[in-house]
């Protein structure tokens, strides 16, 4: 059943046909005579490639468009609805995964949940599983053009490979081939932050931005870098990883083994943990536990909703945690000077609890010309932030980005 797609597929990273998809998608409905305008291609390629677009059901005959004179034009748009993408995210403990069709459209998800510690071999059965659930879902008619994988750690994207994923305990999964042989699918891999900065400059807050930072908290602390509308990934695929950057001289030891790292002081189980011992050396709090409770059963969550509930610790957790991440973005931003900070993950929904003493930090510690044209907000995707983004990597592969143009399409 997938075999014939994923050689139409391929054949999409020809130039020609990816540019006249892309300006199908972007500016549809148009006419085929407005598509050789904007792409500079001759009508005669135009009108092949629209062709075997049609064959294909990528693109379907919409409307009859105004005449300029002449006979009027029929106007071509993209078959959003005809194909299906599987995106997914690998975090901690779970594997969401949604199926979308060409628009980005939800159709279908869920979250399945990891055991503890699994071997290579458990995890990638469970990957499968949870794919071939959504691939199910897809059905014959609305087929699944590829798979896009948002996976925690460090990520080789050439070689869709996990090389390791922390919280996982793993080394070297070789997810983008078991993936490819089990379902005869393409299958793109990327670290989830970056998935994340990519569904953001597609579907969020990263559209029409030429320079933006995508920054996860949540277990962990990274960030997905746009510099010139371009991903970049650094020279071994380890930029961004913003939560090993050190703030505190003095602070904790991270799992990296240098002490005071950004992620040991605002990482949701790090604010839990900061809350625990202020209890345990006496600060009083409504979240002490009773009798036969633990200090351990608070968590990052119900700090947050002590918080909401107006407890001073747990709001002074959120206020300490904004304050050091306002360090934190500030040499990011003092290197980068970024138009937007996009802020995703569990710690980030604390919404204002949190902004508002980091933009106040960023403010008051940030040069005036590196803050003239930033904006900080929190990711309008939440917690699909990775799952849209896994969707978008294989977009991205099936499209060019219209910005970009040709320079976008031969990537
Ligand atoms: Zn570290």
């Amino acid at each position: 059943m997938t075999k014939p797609l994923i050689g139409s597929f391929q054949l999409m990273k020809s130039l020609n046909r990816s540019l006249v998809l892309t300006t199908i998608r972007s500016a549809g409905p148009i006419s085929r005579a407005e598509i050789a305008k904007r792409t500079a291609l001759t009508p005669p390629t135009v009108t092949n490639i629209v062709n075997e677009l049609i064959e294909e059901k990528f693109v379907v005959e919409s409307e009859i468009g105004a005449s300029s004179g002449g006979r009027k034009p029929i106007l071509l748009k993209l078959n959003a609805q005809a194909f299906s993408i599987v995106g997914v995210d690998v975090g901690v403990g779970a594997i969401k995964t949604m199926l979308t069709d060409l628009d980005a459209n939800v159709i279908g998800e869920s979250r399945r949940p990891l055991p503890p510690r699994p071997d290579a071999e458990t995890f990638l059965d469970e990957l499968k599983r949870a794919v071939a659930e959504r691939i199910g879902e897809a059905g014959p008619d609305r087929p699944v053009v590829g798979i896009g994988v948002g996976m925690h750690g460090l990520v080789n994207p050439e070689e869709g490979v996990s090389v390791f994923a922390p919280n996982l305990h793993l080394r070297q999964l070789p997810i983008r081939d078991s993936l490819e042989e089990a379902f005869s699918l393409p299958v793109y891999v990327e670290n989830d932050v970056v998935a994340m900065a990519l569904g953001e400059q597609w579907f969020g807050g990263g559209r029409e931005t030429d320079h933006f930072i995508c920054v996860n908290i949540g277990v962990g602390v990274g960030a997905g870098i746009v510099l010139n509308r371009t991903l970049f990934r650094g020279s071994s695929y380890s930029a961004g990883e913003l939560g090993h950057t050190t703030v505190d001289l003095n602070g904790p030891r991270c799992s990296c083994g240098n002490y005071g790292c950004l992620q040991t002081l605002v990482s949701g189980p790090a604010i839990a943990e900061w809350v625990q011992n202020e209890i345990a050396l006496g600060r009083r709090s409504s979240l002490e536990p009773g009798e036969a409770g633990s200090l351990g059963a608070i968590t990052g969550e119900r700090v947050y909703e002590a918080a909401l509930a107006g407890d001073e610790l747990a709001l002074e957790a959120f206020r300490k945690a904004g304050r050091l991440l306002g360090i934190g973005l500030t040499n990011m931003i003092h290197t980068i000077n970024p138009q937007k900070i996009i802020l995703g993950g569990g710690v980030a929904q604390a919404g204002p609890l949190l902004t508002e003493p980091l933009a106040e930090t960023v403010r008051a510690r940030a040069l005036e010309s590196s803050v003239r044209h930033l904006t900080i907000e929190t990711s309008r995707l939440g917690d699909r932030a990775t799952a849209i983004g896994a969707v978008t990597i294989v977009l991205s592969r099936l499209f060019a980005q219209p910005h970009l143009g040709a320079e976008g399409a031969a990537r």
